[in-house]
């Protein structure tokens, strides 16, 4: 190349930097102009650890990652909105966003129920598997989108425990007439086993575990329920949550608010929503494996495992359910379709390794 074709080249190439320079300016100061102040509800209550929280972490890095171009003011549960108004709260446009569980919205939305967790369906990474690289949060924001949402994983409570029991479960027919606090398809199962399903707020479960009013409940994992004080009130605990594997939180957003943002604004909601993903799942990890090790040292109680004859009863009974719920509607055999391709694609690799590994690591 000679001298004057460089000089020349180099020219160009000066020219275009500038321009790219003086465009980036232009849209740096553009957009640094627009700012967004945001309300956010959730379904828990103040200061609940973990979830509120956690949501209130994730408020406060929006806030970072735009430099304040987006703010956001966490209400919880009952403050702005009751803790199940959320979906309409934010489906409307009266708020912008909201922290949740899909499976709450069952009644409104048949095929939410497979974004939060189905008895024995994904673990936590599965379900990250099937959000992030199988069809699961495509699908997600197909069924959410008639409702003006834009929904995002958004944490995840891992594999919750089986419940508090006062008395043993040692078969199948154990279930006949036990009078248990279990909601959603898990509620329905118990229901199919022969159990009296109640459904109580969380306020009324310690007591009516007391008085005998119930005889079961199942709530989280050890360090939310140990919380409760369940190991006062009932002798046996069982593993594991074979009605909630996996139970995903949800971030929705108003799809109106959420198109209004500009580019890097969206960028920030869905890094600091990924981010919210893994650390309330490893929140729930590490205070999960604490807590058992305090209970275990509790002895009023029994820590158990629930037989391979009842497990494979309730997942009987379990796949009876999903089928029924799943044939409701069109959009909800879809997603169950889908769901089960993809667990079915998961399970010889997972068997082959996490499995294989947890029984030699453990
Ligand atoms: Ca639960």
């Amino acid at each position: 190349m000679d001298r004057r074709s460089l000089i020349k080249k180099g020219a160009v190439a000066a020219g275009a930097l500038v321009a790219a320079n003086s465009a980036t300016k232009v849209s740096l100061v553009h957009a640094s102009e627009k700012r967004f102040r945001w309300r956010m509800v959730t379904s828990w209550p103040p200061a609940f650890p973990i979830l509120q929280t956690g949501v209130e972490e994730f408020a406060k890095r929006v806030g970072e990652l735009t430099q304040g171009r987006l703010t956001i003011q966490v209400y919880a549960g009952g403050e702005l909105v009751p803790p199940l108004g959320v979906f309409d709260a934010v489906s409307s446009g009266s708020v912008q966003c909201g922290h949740s569980a899909a499976y709450y919205w069952a009644g409104k939305c048949n095929a939410a129920q497979w974004f939060t967790s189905i008895p024995f369906g994904l673990d936590a990474q599965g379900m990250n598997a099937w959000f992030y690289d199988g069809n699961g949060l495509k699908l997600w924001e197909e069924v959410y989108s008639k409702f003006n949402l834009v929904p995002r994983p958004a944490g995840n409570t891992g594999v919750q425990m089986g419940g508090w029991f006062n008395k043993k479960i040692e078969k199948m027919s154990d279930f006949k007439g036990l009078k248990m606090r279990i909601p959603g398809i898990g509620g329905k199962v118990i229901a199919k086993a022969g159990g009296a399903v109640t459904l109580l707020p969380a306020g009324e479960i310690y007591t009516s575990l007391e008085r005998g009013v119930i005889d079961a409940t199942e709530w989280i994992g050890p360090f939310h329920d140990m919380r409760m004080g369940f190991y006062k009130v009932a002798k046996y605990y069982y593993g594991p949550g074979w009605h909630e594997p996996g139970s995903t939180l949800e971030l929705i957003m108003n799809k109106k608010a959420y198109d209004e943002l500009p580019p890097e604004l969206k960028a920030a909601l869905d890094t600091a929503a990924a981010e919210l993903n893994v650390k309330m799942l490893s929140e729930f990890e590490a205070k999960n494996a604490m807590a058992l090790q305090e209970l275990k040292k509790d002895k009023r109680v029994q820590i158990l495992r629930f037989p391979d004859n009842v497990l494979e009863g309730l997942r009987k009974l379990s796949e009876e359910t999903i089928k029924e719920i799943a044939a409701k509607d069109p959009m909800s055999k879809k997603v169950n379709d889908d769901f089960q391709k993809f667990k079915k694609m998961l399970a010889p690799w997972n068997r082959l390794t996490e499995k294989a590994y947890y029984d030699f690591m453990l």
